[in-house]
């Protein structure tokens, strides 16, 4: 999963020398990053625009944290018509950072005095992008015998329903004519 969060430079990376040598200090961060698109679960996520995190990151006793919020503007295709869908996400970020090896499961790791927020970013967009994209409720979707728009056209296209019974009446008819 790590290492499918691509991005153009190291920009989600903060240097932390600062705040562990002081209990209690904290600081403000504001990041931005250019993300490449995503596939997850068939979806292909395009970010429109570079994805921001924005927060305070504070040394409690040790283990970091980060509070804050990150933003994204992302294009996403609905599920039924494929239509190009512009969403803006916004995701509360309450995270915990430590170095030592006993920690929750829910903590994320570092190592040395820099951390990474990818795998974390990753994580997040992933549970916020949302599980049904449709660009309408009713969206009718793509005709499935001439796959026109039926939400622009109505193309009396009678869907066959498949019917065993049908199938084995075929069946027969076949043998006797042979
Ligand atoms: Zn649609
Ligand atoms: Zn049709």
């Amino acid at each position: 999963m790590y290492g499918m969060l691509r991005s153009e430079g190291e920009m989600m990376k903060i240097y932390i020398s600062d705040l562990t040598k002081v209990n209690g200090i904290q600081r403000e961060i504001n990041l931005q990053e250019k993300l490449e698109e995503i596939n997850f679960n068939g979806d292909n996520i395009r970010f429109i625009e570079p994805i921001k995190l924005t927060g305070i990151i504070r040394d409690e006793s040790g283990i970091i944290k980060l509070k804050g919020e990150l933003n994204l503007v992302v294009e996403l295709n609905c599920h039924r018509c494929s239509k190009n869908l512009e969403q803006v996400i916004n995701i509360c970020i309450d995270e915990s950072y430590t170095n030592t090896e006993k920690a929750p499961d829910d903590f994320y790791k570092f190592s040395g005095n820099e951390i990474d927020f990818s795998p974390m970013i990753f994580d997040n967009i992933l549970t916020n992008i949302p599980m049904k994209i449709l660009c309408s409720e009713d969206c009718k979707g793509l005709c499935e015998v001439c796959g026109c728009n039926r939400n622009l056209k109505d193309c009396n296209c009678k869907i066959q329903q498949y019917d065993p019974r049908f199938e084995a009446l075929l069946k027969l008819r076949d043998k006797e004519f042979r």
